[in-house]
């Protein structure tokens, strides 16, 4: 899970931290918009144990 800075594009790879704030724009976390993985497309094709 990563985390985008709304103002300047910087990404932040992982939770952020209380009390966070881009290192770039100084903007605090609020201006940071989660980013969801994309969601893979399975075929439910699940392995099945051999
Ligand atoms: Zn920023």
């Amino acid at each position: 899970m990563s985390y985008k800075c709304k103002i300047c594009g910087f990404i932040h790879e992982g939770a952020i931290p209380d009390g966070y704030y881009c290192p770039i724009c100084k903007t605090t976390l609020f201006d940071f918009e989660k980013i969801e993985e994309e969601p893979r497309k399975n075929n439910k094709e699940k392995k099945k144990s051999e």
